[in-house]
């Protein structure tokens, strides 16, 4: 299997993701990459796991997609604040992190689909908790030969989240609420893309499904790169010196973008920690404390709904790694997880798991944190950094390591107006939405990002609601079969 293939078909024909055969070291020195821009180090790495891409075609992607959507040339500013180095990632056209891999991924998969002569209409199915959505489809609006359905729980994002949605314009963009939580939009994603009667009803009508989300390895593969292009920033503003070891914060859903900062230590990046941070719905927290994934739980609606996720599918690709690259072991975890919601790793598993910390902060702890920063530096969170720093936090009086530390920051706090204005004054709550977007402007000095502004008079473009179950009922009448 290519990568571009493994891009195309999204998930496997058993249902497992795609992972790189083998993973090599960074073909340049962490000083030479110092002095690259953002667009230039992407090309270092994603050639390293994209090797069927020939340069031109990788290089065309990466500057089409890496361009004036984002609002400054840095593309992922670093910006220091209270101890910690946030690492801006919102400065794509959503404001949400998922911008950095969704701005490439349908110039990958275009590419891929001309690589592969592919005749058929690729439909993206995607399930989101708020941010891939409307990421996947600002990527995928009106590119020729694609589709994009995506379904996110009705009552689990944020008014501004689905403000976004719903005003998205293109003809080929279709967007869907389900009555059910994002597990089950993403189980309900999972199997239409395992259905083999589905597939062959689509091949038959000249359609084939894929996948925006980050089981997508199209997906991981260029969110490698801002951890290798931070540590090398780091490095050139004299934040650090060469070959220091730095540990790596994130706020995480689906582990996708903790799974890239491993990858990144796996290219030669040095990284000490990964520091794991969860909200109230912290499965991954009890996992990295007993070893026992266990889903079976309530699921709760928090203020950081991208994180609202109690099945992490990315956390497959790092078992798989921790398995000693066992794929037996590995499927036999996840097909476990699939009937009874669990899986037990092994002693010798654990073992391979001492990179990674994990905890979590309570809505109130993740409240506190955001008021706190505000109030001791100006810089205003979004709630999911505010997870993170609030796990930061506690990962460092436990442990008082002083290593410098970056958090990844995933989304802009313009995105979750109401729980950022409320957990800074609660004064704040009688306002609008958008009468909070400008006081949280004026009290923070950031201009209203374009994101925001468009949204404001947006006319509602899509209205359709369906349950969980009928979720592939609702596809094919989108496609008319
Ligand atoms: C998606 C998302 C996350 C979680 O990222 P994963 O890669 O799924 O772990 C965190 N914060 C924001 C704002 C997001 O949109």
């Amino acid at each position: 299997m290519t990568a571009s293939q493994a891009i195309l078909q999204g998930l496997s024909e058993d249902g497992g993701l795609f992972v790189p055969d083998c993973l090599p070291k960074l073909p340049l020195s962490l000083e030479e990459l110092s002095e690259m821009t953002y667009q230039e180090t992407a090309y270092e790495v994603m050639k390293l796991f994209l090797t069927d891409f020939t340069e031109e075609e990788l290089k065309y992607c990466i500057s089409h997609a890496y361009d004036e959507k984002f609002d400054t040339e840095e593309i992922v500013p670093i910006k220091k604040a209270d101890g910690a180095y946030y690492l801006e990632l919102f400065h794509g056209s959503t404001i949400a992190f998922k911008d950095m891999a969704l701005s490439i991924l349908p110039y990958l998969m275009t590419t891929a689909a001309r690589k592969n002569q592919v005749k058929n209409e690729i439909v993206i199915l995607t399930a989101t908790s708020g941010d891939t959505g409307k990421a996947a489809m600002a990527g995928f609006a009106d590119v020729p030969g694609t589709r994009i359905i995506v379904f996110y729980p009705k009552n689990g994002v944020s008014p501004i989240q689905e403000k976004q949605m719903v005003t998205q314009k293109g003809n080929n963009t279709y967007v869907v609420g389900i009555t059910g939580n994002f597990d089950d939009a993403q189980t309900g994603v999972k199997k239409m893309f395992n259905d083999k009667e589905m597939a062959k009803e689509l091949e038959a009508a000249g359609y084939q499904f894929s996948s925006a989300n980050s089981i997508n390895i199209g997906r991981l593969v260029p969110q490698v790169v801002y951890y290798v292009y931070a540590y090398a920033k780091l490095l050139k503003t004299g934040e650090i010196k060469s070959g220091e070891k730095i540990n790596v914060t994130v706020p995480t859903g689906n582990f996708g973008n903790i799974l890239a900062a491993y990858y990144a230590k796996e290219l030669g990046v040095p990284i000490g920690k990964f520091i794991c941070a969860s909200n109230e719905n912290k499965v991954l927290y009890d996992f990295f404390e007993t070893g026992c994934y266990d889903r079976n739980r309530e699921f709760m609606l928090t203020s950081s709904p991208s994180m609202d996720i109690l099945i992490s599918s990315n956390l497959e690709r790092l078992i798989y790694r921790i398995a000693g690259n066992d794929p037996e072991k590995n499927r036999a975890m996840m097909e476990s997880l699939a009937q009874s919601g669990k899986y037990e790793i092994t002693e010798e598993m654990k073992q391979n798991l001492q990179e990674f910390y994990g905890n979590y902060a309570s809505e109130e702890e993740t409240a506190q944190t955001i008021q706190k920063i505000y109030e001791d530096t100006g810089y205003v969170l979004d709630t999911h950094t505010a997870v993170a720093a609030c796990v930061y936090e506690k990962y460092k009086k436990q442990f008082q390591d002083t290593a410098k530390t970056v958090i990844a920051s995933t989304a802009s706090p313009f995105k979750f107006t109401r729980s950022v204005m409320n957990a800074i004054d609660k004064k704040y709550d009688v306002m609008t939405d958008f009468e909070l977007v400008d006081k949280l402007s004026e009290i923070a000095g950031v201009k209203v990002p374009v994101a925001i502004e468009e949204i404001r008079t947006a006319p509602v473009l899509h209205d359709r609601i369906c349950t969980a179950e009928d979720m592939p009922k609702t596809v094919k009448a989108i496609l008319g079969i």
